[in-house]
């Protein structure tokens, strides 16, 4: 999607060596392009009757919600540990190098939501399969997963095969 390609920076070794970080501010700084992005995400769900919008802290808060803005649903967040202050359910899950969690509020969801999943970006697709499994712990139904950039290298989706996974740039 050469389109929105260009609105995407690479930065070299950031936030440590050998990453390419892919900065998706020159993105959401172009209003059209923003909200084309934003609609080309949700496009291939717009019929299976959501309910929600989740998105990982902090750059699929951007996404999600404007998607569920534009879709009229809720928007629930997952943070890092210790940021929601009603009772959560949580998840460790492994990165590269080390671990993180995320943390949802128990009652953010139930059995008759549906939920797409929404961040900027899928590398090893640790964060996202532990989102997933948080979503599904409450009992909702995970009706796919979306995403701006896509590392196809690092073969994320193979740990979400059991989902509808959805990328608009790949890498
Ligand atoms: P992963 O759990 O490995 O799929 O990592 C995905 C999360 O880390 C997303 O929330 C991304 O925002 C962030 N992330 C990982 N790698 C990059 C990268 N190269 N550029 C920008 N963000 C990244």
């Amino acid at each position: 999607m050469k389109e929105l390609e260009q609105y995407i920076r690479n930065i070299p070794d950031f936030p440590e060596p050998g990453i390419q970080f892919k900065d998706i501010t020159p993105l959401i700084k172009e209003p059209k392009i923003l909200k084309l992005s934003v609609k080309k995400l949700i496009a291939p769900f717009l019929n299976e009757k959501l309910t929600a919008i989740a998105g990982m802290e902090a750059r699929g808060f951007i996404f999600g919600s404007l998607a569920a803005w534009e879709l009229g649903i809720s928007f629930i967040p997952l943070r890092k540990p210790h940021k929601l202050p009603y009772n959560v359910e949580a998840l460790s899950y492994d990165l590269e190098y080390g671990s993180a969690a995320l943390e949802i509020h128990v009652d953010a969801l139930g059995k008759n939501d549906r939920v797409l999943l929404v961040d900027d970006l899928i590398a090893t697709g640790g964060t996202a399969a532990a989102s997933c499994k948080l979503i599904e712990k409450l009992g909702a139904k995970i009706m796919g997963c979306a995403f701006i950039i896509e590392l196809d290298f690092l073969n994320g989706r193979d740990k979400l095969s059991k989902y509808h996974i959805h990328s608009l740039i790949h890498y």
